[in-house]
């Protein structure tokens, strides 16, 4: 019998696996698979992971037919219900300690949100920070007598979007923002509804209470109309008067939150691994994915093994929230982490995994979901190899998009996706809701991207940069027009198509000179015109020999712009290829023609 002839044995493989693995699978000695890998041009060691198809191919060689394992969809992603979940078992342990309030803001548009969180950002931040914040993340921590408040830095209605999906696992008390010379408005109405049949600890602050015609009575006088009871008006909730332009009150208003910290003894478990929520994350150019994550309870240190939705990455390092590198974070703290495979979405939960066992189960669960995931901890896989070839190839078009609502950002990031080319590249490095910020235009600035904004404008910082720092900052409010101008953008990018017309032939009757890269040629011309300046084919026998630049054309030993059918015509030829008598030149004009997506 042949060895074709020898019947493969079955073996069913995962798609990914250890070389000493395999070899147990395959129930061979590790040498004789090495061997068999190098064979193939790869070199591996006991200990590296291959991927299916490697597996395949060697397996095959080594006379079995492998086939590959099915894993079952996995339902184990760590959601935000299990993280309340696990919050709400965590509260009744023993050894638990006090952690710092998460608060956020919300409120009816204009009322002063954005105002209150920049001047506690800028006057209340932890002393010795306020100076050294060298970058803006979705969270902060004010320091007041000694303790820490942490503030979710999301102003607008995306605040109050990011509360209805995260609920109240986010945050632990709302200050509820109201304008003292507007009064309850629709959206305080929307806030004060959410807050209350989720009971959802709450601050009422009394805001512009340095305009003439702010009235903080009828502020509570409405508030109480909507159920919403403050002190002194019947109820128990707390408020402040504030001018959070003035940075009158913001005190005070600090001293309320810690006072609603101890009446509700926000605790949690210091000692176990980190599990907290995603704030926002973006792709950096130099850095990779990064990740602004608040932890809940536990603490995270660098080096930990995470998961994240299907993204199971490692934390190689973090900064706090003003870009100073740490090395642990406890519970309550705005982190951001560099070192995942890939971006995670905002609200997704993320969760350290100090079970080797544990998380060598999950890779392989997640692994048939997402493959990108594994990448920080795997050896790339063949097929991502591929993948990533396939997409350098293509030019990139770096954009950072900021929308009004997670609507239209969800839309706009759709309608990009299925813009079709195969040469161009949509890189969103950074996306988000809400105004264009500093931020955004730093990203922009260091991936070199464009800045697009639907239905947001800059900050006047921000147009303040992008100006000194040469960042393209567009706005529009119509879909239609920003993915035109995208496309516009992308178009700049395609190469161009070249067109070629064929002008006129000639025959080659004598090689005067031949020189290196460089011939001087007397024929005539036989078809069209012949033009100074235009490329010209060599055929031999129909035959392409190659092409050159027809430099100089003399016409009775004058020099001449161009020649007709039926006359001869000397001229210089520049080009690589050796002409020969007889050859046909045939000369013929290119046009670079600009392509549109
Ligand atoms: P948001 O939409 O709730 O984030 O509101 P902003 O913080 O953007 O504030 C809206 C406008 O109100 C801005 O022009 C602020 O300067 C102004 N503003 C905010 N707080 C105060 C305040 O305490 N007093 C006064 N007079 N104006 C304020």
């Amino acid at each position: 019998m042949t060895e074709e002839q020898v019947e493969k044995k079955p073996v069913s493989l995962p798609s990914q696996l250890t070389v000493k693995e395999l070899s147990d699978r395959l129930d061979l000695g590790i040498a004789e698979v090495l061997k068999k890998l190098m064979e193939n041009g790869i070199i591996a060691n006991l200990n590296d992971t291959i991927d299916f198809e490697t597996a395949y191919i060697i397996s095959e060689e080594l006379g079995f037919i492998a086939e590959q394992e099915v894993i079952q969809e996995n339902s184990e992603i760590f959601t935000i219900e299990n993280l309340k979940k696990e919050l709400q078992e965590e509260a009744k342990e023993e050894d638990l300690t006090f952690r710092p309030p998460i608060v956020t803001i919300l409120g009816h548009v204009d009322h002063g949100k954005t105002t209150l969180l920049d001047t506690l950002r800028k006057a209340h931040i932890a002393e010795g920070e306020s100076g050294g914040i060298t970058q803006h993340i979705n969270a902060y921590q004010v320091k007041k007598k000694d303790r820490l408040i942490t503030f979710i830095d999301t102003p607008g209605h995306e605040a109050f979007q990011a509360m209805r999906q995260r609920g109240a696992a986010i945050a632990d008390i709302t200050i509820l923002v109201v304008a003292a010379d507007d009064g309850v408005k629709p959206q305080t109405k929307e806030v004060v509804k959410f807050l209350t049949e989720n009971k959802i600890p709450t601050v009422v602050a009394i805001n512009k209470i340095d305009k003439p015609e702010a009235n903080a009575n009828r502020v509570k006088q409405e508030l109480a109309e909507i159920g919403l009871l403050v002190e002194g008006y019947g109820g128990d909730t707390p408020f402040n008067e504030i001018s959070a332009k003035n940075d009158t009150g913001l005190d005070e208003l600090l001293d309320t939150l810690l006072l609603v910290s101890d009446i509700h003894d926000f605790k949690s478990d210091a000692k176990k691994g980190a599990i907290g929520i995603v704030l926002e994350s973006h792709k950096d150019p130099q850095r990779g994915p990064v990740a602004t994550i608040l932890i809940k309870t536990g603490t995270l240190k660098v080096g930990d093994d995470i998961i994240i939705g299907k993204i199971i990455g490692r934390a190689r390092s973090m900064e706090d929230y003003t870009g100073k590198t740490i090395k642990e974070a406890g519970p309550s703290t705005p982190v951001t982490i560099i070192g995942l495979p890939k971006s995670p979405e905002s609200n997704d939960v993320f969760r350290v995994e100090t079970n080797k066992a544990e998380l060598k189960r999950k890779i392989k669960q997640f692994q048939g979901i997402d493959n990108d995931s594994l990448v920080g901890l795997m050896n790339l896989s063949s097929k991502q190899l591929i993948r990533n070839i396939d997409e350098t190839k293509k030019t990139k078009l770096s954009i950072v998009l900021k929308t009004d609502v997670q609507g239209s950002l969800e839309a706009v990031v759709q309608i990009l996706q299925s813009l079709p080319s195969d040469e161009i590249q949509i890189d969103i490095v950074k996306n988000g809701v809400g105004f264009i910020t500093e931020s955004d235009i730093k990203a922009a600035q260091s991936g070199t991207a464009l800045v697009y904004g639907f239905n947001v404008f800059p900050t006047s910082i921000a147009t303040r940069i992008a100006q000194d720092s040469n960042v393209k900052v567009k706005s529009y409010n119509v879909i239609y027009e920003l993915v035109e101008d995208i496309k516009n953008e992308m178009s700049e990018l395609l190469e161009p198509e070249i067109k070629r017309t064929d002008l006129g032939r000639m025959k080659v009757l004598a090689i005067f000179k031949s020189g290196k890269g460089q011939m001087i040629i007397g024929g005539k011309v036989n078809d069209g015109k012949i033009i100074k300046g235009e490329k010209m084919e060599i055929l031999r026998e129909k035959i392409h020999i190659g092409v050159g630049e027809l430099v100089q054309l003399q016409q009775n030993k004058e020099e001449v712009a161009e020649v007709k059918s039926g006359l001869e015509c000397g001229i210089t030829f520049n080009g690589k290829e050796k002409i020969e008598v007889g050859d046909s030149l045939l000369c013929y004009k290119e046009e670079e023609i600009k392509r549109k997506i």
